[in-house]
């Protein structure tokens, strides 16, 4: 019987060694990576966006992430990619203002015009409002914030988020990463 118990205690301590140590760690460190969220006020109509930014969804256009840290700077692949913001002020949009179209710098879809842009101060490109039907609205809780990010809907691209401090008549303030766009003048 004590012989059966020891071998049963050494089974226990060779199979417990590292897989079965390896499953609450993971779930551990899953926990602390997650960031602390406050709920500083509830959006009315969350529901009708997606629950979090970057999450996994399928776009029409699929990205190829090795073809992509080739094409984009590192800037441009971190916001688009990774949800990442520049610094402000930093942006080679943010006091441009000739006539034509910013496209999603990853898919090339037309996503503002400049008709609809404005100098906000906030030391990012700033559009009143974008082309119809081709923003995705996510919410995002990080930072300890509730904010509303903006993604290309063709591909996911993360852009910035929008705020509802903007000039009338949308009074929308789509505060976009110039990394994550790609201005063609008009004709
Ligand atoms: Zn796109």
């Amino acid at each position: 019987m004590i012989r059966l118990i020891n071998n049963f205690s050494k089974q226990i301590k060779n199979t417990t060694n590292k897989k079965y140590l390896l499953i609450p760690l993971i779930a551990y460190s899953f926990v602390k990576s997650q960031p602390k969220q406050i709920q500083l006020y509830t959006q009315p109509n969350q529901q009708q966006f997606s629950s979090s930014p970057m999450q996994k969804q399928e776009f029409p256009f699929k990205v190829n992430k090795e073809e992509l840290k080739k094409r984009l700077t590192p800037i441009q692949y971190k916001v688009t990619q990774e949800a990442d913001t520049e610094r402000p002020y930093t942006g080679q949009y943010d006091k441009h203002f000739e006539q034509g179209e910013y496209l999603c710098i990853v898919c090339s879809e037309k996503l503002f015009n400049s008709d609809s842009k404005f100098n906000s101060g906030c030391g990012w490109p700033a559009f009143s409002s974008s082309e119809q039907g081709k923003i995705q609205e996510n919410v995002d809780q990080s930072h300890g914030m509730v904010r509303t990010e903006v993604v290309c809907k063709n591909c996911g691209a993360h852009l910035g988020h929008v705020f509802n401090d903007g000039p009338k008549p949308t009074h929308l303030r789509y505060c976009i990463n110039s990394a994550s766009i790609n201005f063609k003048k008009a004709n």
